[in-house]
């Protein structure tokens, strides 16, 4: 080993889910939206001016600060954007989190949480979900250096009631309370409300999920004007211009139809819930997901199995090696011609 080895940072990395390149594979690994994304960030992309691309882009990405704040009914100096919310949630660790005390999340929640902490050395602790996933409030009622948890849970999909959420918040006035509402869009109640009312409360979202646009990478904070500012300044400081001219152009179109957002995230609660009755009658079981994926563990075919079995048919869906979670699989709600598909293979594997 060189002796320069021992001094340099070192991580134990985050894995991304697996991205197949399979032209018939049906993909229900990695949460992405099976809908296209709005008309409208088509025909912005085409309509775009190639000829700015010369040009830096406005390094605060101020219009689509604009479409967001006026979508939720905040001010521009509440929002904060990121290229996708990872980067808005890593930019909020370095920001907010630097306490000698440990920051709080859930054991078994998004796993990149542990990862950024390792990186910005970030102590932490995980206090651990009841029998059923639940995340136990009271476990967040100690002294801490900050918290964050995603509501729905990741992988498990289980939502937190509001007034849970707001307990945490109160509780902790003294410390940053990260809510990463990811899947927020399909059936769970916000945070967003609160921000008027806690200035340590951050609320994170994504255009990954709900708006179909994983590959464009645009992520958001909402919360208190200053806590913003603070984010900007750590955010400046690090990479200013993060948000190229063509994911604020399709950003801002893709915030402005709410009507296709709305049928869109219909449709998958749709699906969804038929999804579950499907898989109860197949003998598996599942905690109640509000999410756009469903976690799920079947009475006697071990999870591993099954895995490899839809790979087989380029079926993919996200199995995790963990403790308490390796007999699980995390399915996410694709078309309903999808699900049709993924559940007449289960039908025929599981006879
Ligand atoms: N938070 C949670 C809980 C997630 O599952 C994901 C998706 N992997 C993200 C944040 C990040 O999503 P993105 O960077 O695509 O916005």
């Amino acid at each position: 080993m060189s002796r320069w080895e021992e001094n340099i940072r070192k991580v134990i990395p985050y894995t991304p889910g697996e991205q197949p390149n399979q032209p018939d594979m049906i993909k229900l690994n990695t949460n992405e939206n099976p809908y296209p994304p709005a008309p409208g960030v088509e025909k912005a992309l085409r309509e775009m001016d190639t000829d700015t691309m010369r040009l830096y882009p406005d390094p605060t990405a101020g219009e689509l600060v604009h479409a967001i704040a006026k979508n939720y009914g905040l001010k521009d100096e509440q929002v904060f954007v990121g290229v996708g919310s990872d980067d808005v949630l890593a930019m909020s660790f370095l920001t907010f989190f630097n306490s000698q005390k440990p920051v709080l999340f859930p054991d078994i929640t998004y796993s990149f949480y542990d990862v950024w902490a390792d990186l910005f050395r970030i102590p932490y602790e995980r206090p651990a979900l009841d029998e059923n996933f639940h995340i136990r409030t009271e476990d967040y009622f100690r002294e801490n250096g900050g918290i964050v948890f995603p509501n729905p849970n990741a992988p498990t999909g289980v939502e937190m009631p509001l007034e849970e959420v707001e307990d945490i918040i109160r509780h902790n006035p003294d410390v940053i309370v990260i809510v990463d509402e990811a899947y927020v869009d399909f059936g769970s109640q916000s945070a967003l409300p609160l921000i008027e009312k806690y200035d340590n409360l951050l609320v994170v979202q994504t255009f990954s999920k709900s708006r179909s646009m994983a590959g464009m990478r645009i992520g958001f904070a909402c919360g208190n004007e200053k806590l913003i500012r603070f984010l900007n300044d750590v955010k400046y400081s690090f990479n200013s211009y993060t948000m190229d001219r063509t994911a604020i152009a399709a950003g801002v179109a893709a915030v402005e139809d709410k009507a296709y957002f709305d049928e869109t995230c219909n449709k998958i609660i749709e699906t969804r819930e038929w999804t579950k009755k499907e898989l109860k009658a197949l003998g598996f079981s599942f905690q109640d997901s509000m999410s756009n994926f469903i976690f799920a563990t079947h009475k006697t075919c071990p999870a591993k199995e099954l895995f490899e079995a839809l790979r087989g048919q380029h079926i993919y869906v996200r199995y995790f090696q963990k403790d308490r979670i390796d007999n699980f699989l995390r399915i996410t709600v694709g078309t309903k011609e999808e699900m049709q598909k993924f559940i007449d293979f289960l039908k025929d594997y599981l006879k």
